[in-house]
């Protein structure tokens, strides 16, 4: 992320969504549902940009990488709570909340888009283990897959 418009309105964005959310006040009840991925048959899908953020620390130090889970959950908790992608920050599983991550989803991710733009940033967008996998490449860590495919552009 080398311009700094895309991390103060990526920023940003996370302030409006929160406080959107607070106006809506789903419950969580800490399932950890959101973050156990086969276990609850979803998929988390993110922007590169948010991925930069989430690892700007790097990956945990006991992380397993693959489709099922996610290395940054420890326990019910999720562990990179300031930096979670904009797709952890939406999920609920209030009953009441129903419809509205869609809503949401649909109104910030055009706000995120429209960021790239300006930003003339490279949009890409794919699955969280995607960007895992390449940032664990890079520390040469071994990972498990079950799959081979790299983040839309
Ligand atoms: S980043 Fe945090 S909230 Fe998002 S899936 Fe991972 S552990 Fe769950």
């Amino acid at each position: 992320m080398t311009d700094p418009r895309l991390k103060a309105g990526l920023l940003q964005i996370y302030e409006d969504l929160a406080q959107d959310l607070a106006q809506l006040a789903p419950v969580c009840d800490l399932s950890g549902r959101c973050c156990r991925f086969k276990e609850y048959d979803h998929r988390l899908y993110i922007s590169r940009t948010e991925a930069e953020l989430l690892l700007q620390d790097g990956l945990p130090v006991d992380a397993v990488i693959n489709e099922d889970n996610c290395p940054f959950q420890k326990g019910q908790l999720c562990t990179a709570r300031e930096k979670r992608p904009f797709g952890c920050r939406v999920y609920f599983c209030d009953p009441k909340y129903a419809g509205q991550a869609e809503i949401l989803s649909e109104k910030y991710l055009e706000q995120l888009r429209e960021l790239h733009r300006e930003t003339d940033t490279v949009w890409e967008y794919g699955e969280l283990h995607l960007f895992l996998h390449e940032a664990a490449a890079q520390r040469g860590l071994s990972t498990t897959s079950h799959g081979t495919s790299t983040p839309e552009t």
